[in-house]
């Protein structure tokens, strides 16, 4: 009997992989181009195929900042703070268009809602150049 892993699941563990090793929120292009390293068959309408199972199984989280086309992280195994679940924010590199997770949070962001408002959730997006491109630019 074979007992290899079917193609369906070594193009899975590719994908999954490419996003525990990055450790950066990817889109569904940078996945392909990491994922092809381990299975070079692999092209975009597969990627798009793993994620999205990848997604129903809660392997992966999606990410949608605004203005920007869904991308895709491992989930975070950051300990929750403080008893709240941990979430995290996100660092666009407007040069390179990479996405870096921030595992943290200032706090403290519902009070700037109106007296009587009940924040129920928030997110934050710094935008600016990354460690490299800030670099390079100097
Ligand atoms: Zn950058
Ligand atoms: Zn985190
Ligand atoms: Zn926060």
């Amino acid at each position: 009997m074979d007992t290899r892993p079917s193609r369906q699941t070594r193009q899975k563990e590719a994908v999954l992989r490419s996003l525990v090793d990055s450790g950066r929120s990817l889109a569904p292009a940078e996945i392909l181009e990491l994922a092809r390293a381990e299975v070079p068959t692999l092209n975009l309408s597969t990627v798009y195929r793993q994620l999205r199972t990848l997604h129903e199984e809660a392997q992966v989280v999606r990410v949608d900042l605004p203005g920007q086309a869904a991308r895709f992280e491992a989930p975070c195994s950051h300990a929750p703070v403080r008893g709240h679940a941990h979430h995290h924010h996100h660092f666009h590199c407007t040069a390179c268009d990479r996405v870096f997770p921030i595992h943290g949070c200032p706090g403290g962001i519902e009070r700037l809602a109106p007296a009587g408002f009940r924040v129920e959730q928030h997110e934050l997006t710094l935008r600016g150049r990354c460690a490299d491109c800030a670099g390079a630019a100097a």
